[in-house]
Order: structure tokens, then C-alpha cells, then sequence
């Protein structure tokens, strides 16, 4: 087990080198392979564990009509499985701490790593930090934050069972030069995407969650298919495929809305709902049905 961990430490110390590089500076080139934990360190993290803001309408509300239910006891971890995670997460939330490898690093106030669970069954990813996020340096804790609190919650969960991210980790601002005002996001264009997409398939790859949920579709196109839209993408669970990294084990994704989106347009939430059910399905969560 301690070469095992070396290893992945040794994988890992490889892959934040790769971040000082010129050639991944080079932003012309997306999606360029960057080493990454080798499937090996990953596949054995994995056997630990068997072992053991888009733009918001001003007159939204937080008004929310998912249905309530009540928390399930967390899992038990393995406490190696944990610290190893914890330790390759916290790397790399320093390495996008300070990575200005797309315009947006100049303009951001605070990076957004992610946060949440390392051993998490559920892992939500969202397309870029709004307002709110640029200034917390915490994902999803504005308005479409709460509301995505309240999905969480009625699917049986709690915020500190799951992680929740960005496929963007820095602020995307309409007007860059006046990142105090309000209603001033946009989602990550293809060439952040590009360059920005290997640290949220790190991400994916150390948690190695059983079901990803893909909030809008900017998210959904970027992990599951670029050419098809949101509604092509729902209602079904698609195999996720990474192009920088190899999963220690299967992931199924689904794509819902994003909660900005249910806060402009709530007449969304019941099929944003029956997305959650989905997955509520196979984990056998038992959130209160509407
Ligand atoms: S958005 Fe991603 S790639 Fe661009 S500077 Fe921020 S962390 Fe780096």
C-alpha cells in the first residue's frame, strides 16, 4: 500500500510540473493531453475505496417547490482513501489558484476550485463562478446556489456529501474591465473550455463519483457531446468519457438544467426534477416524490 501511495503522489508531482510548462501555457491548443495520474494511481485510489453563473433574471425568486426529504446517513470512507483524495484535490486547487492559462485568469477575483466530498457519490458540474462565486471563491453560492442547495437536499443528500464544481474556474465576464457589476456573466467560451477542462477531469477522476450531474448546457455539451443540445442530452444516463485522464471505474453522467436556468424559467423544474430522480433511482436515495 505505501508504494501505492508514493506512486500516486509521484503521478500527481508529475502532473502540477506539467502546469509550469510553456507548451500548457499555449491556449491555441486545446484539449493538448497534459500527463495526468496514471490509470495504475487512479485504479488503486479506486481499490481503496472497495476496500473500505450564468446570467440571473432580476425578478427570479427563491421560491422553490422541490419536494423535502430527509438526509441519508453518509457512507462509511476509508480514511486511507479519503486523505489520498484530500491530499490530490488540495494540489490541484492550489495549481488552479493561480493558473492563468486563458484570458480569464487576469480578470477573475477569486479562482473556484470546487468543493465537497472526496468520496462522493454525486458530483454536479456547472459551466463557470457567477458574481457571488468570484468573490467567495466557492462554487455555486449565489442565488442559483441555493436553489441548487434545495435539489440537493430533496434528493436525500446534503451539500457535504457531494462535490460540486465548474467546468470553468474562473469568473466569465461580459465586460472584464468592470467586474464589480451585476448581471455581468456569460458562460466560458470553446477556447476557456478547452483550456480549462483538464482540471474539472481531474477533479472527476480523484472523486470518481458514480453519477455526475451536468447542470445547463454548457456543461452537458463540454463532458458529454459537443454537437448535441440540452434536450437531445436529458432523460438518459450517458457513459463518460475524459480526453486527459482514464477513470479507475465506469462514470455515468445525465444533464438537467442548471438552477440559474429554473430560477428565470420554474416551469422547469419538473423535468429538472425527474432528471434527479434518475439518479435517485440507482443509489436507491429515498427523496420525497412529487
Ligand atoms: S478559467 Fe481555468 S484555464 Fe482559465 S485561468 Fe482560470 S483556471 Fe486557468
Amino acid at each position: 500500500m505505501a508504494d501505492s501511495l508514493r506512486g500516486l503522489a509521484g503521478d500527481f508531482k508529475r502532473f502540477l510540473a506539467a502546469q509550469e510548462e510553456e507548451e500548457l501555457l499555449d491556449i491555441s491548443r486545446p484539449r493538448e493531453d497534459a500527463p495526468a495520474l496514471s490509470p495504475a494511481a487512479l485504479h488503486q485510489a479506486g481499490a481503496f475505496a472497495a476496500q473500505a453563473a450564468p446570467k440571473m433574471a432580476e425578478n427570479s425568486t427563491l421560491k422553490v417547490d422541490f419536494p423535502r426529504a430527509q438526509p441519508q446517513p453518509a457512507p462509511e470512507e476509508n480514511p486511507v482513501n479519503k486523505t489520498d483524495k484530500t491530499r490530490a484535490l488540495a494540489d490541484l486547487a492550489e495549481v488552479i489558484k493561480t493558473c492563468t492559462r486563458c484570458p480569464l485568469g487576469a480578470t477573475r477575483l477569486n479562482a473556484v476550485p470546487g468543493e465537497g466530498n472526496v468520496n462522493a457519490d454525486v458530483m454536479f458540474v456547472g459551466e463557470g463562478p457567477g458574481f457571488d462565486e468570484d468573490r467567495q471563491g466557492r462554487p455555486f453560492v449565489g442565488r442559483a446556489g441555493q436553489l441548487l442547495d434545495k435539489m440537493i437536499l430533496a434528493m436525500g443528500l446534503a451539500r457535504e456529501k457531494v462535490f460540486i464544481a465548474n467546468i470553468a474556474k474562473c469568473h466569465p465576464m461580459v465586460d472584464p474591465l468592470h467586474p464589480e457589476k451585476h448581471g455581468n456573466d456569460r458562460a466560458p467560451n470553446a477556447q476557456e473550455i478547452a483550456c480549462c477542462r483538464k482540471y474539472i477531469e481531474q477533479q472527476i477522476a480523484i472523486v470518481c463519483p458514480k453519477y455526475v450531474i451536468a447542470l445547463g448546457g454548457v456543461a452537458a455539451k463540454a463532458l458529454i457531446s459537443d454537437a448535441a443540445s440540452l434536450g437531445a442530452l436529458r432523460g438518459k444516463f450517458h457513459n463518460l468519457h475524459l480526453d486527459s485522464v482514464q477513470l479507475p471505474k465506469p462514470v455515468q453522467i445525465i444533464a438537467t438544467y442548471h438552477p440559474a436556468a429554473l430560477l428565470r424559467n420554474p416551469n422547469w423544474k419538473k423535468d429538472a426534477w425527474q432528471d434527479l430522480q434518475m439518479v435517485m433511482d440507482q443509489l436507491g436515495l429515498k427523496g420525497a416524490r412529487k
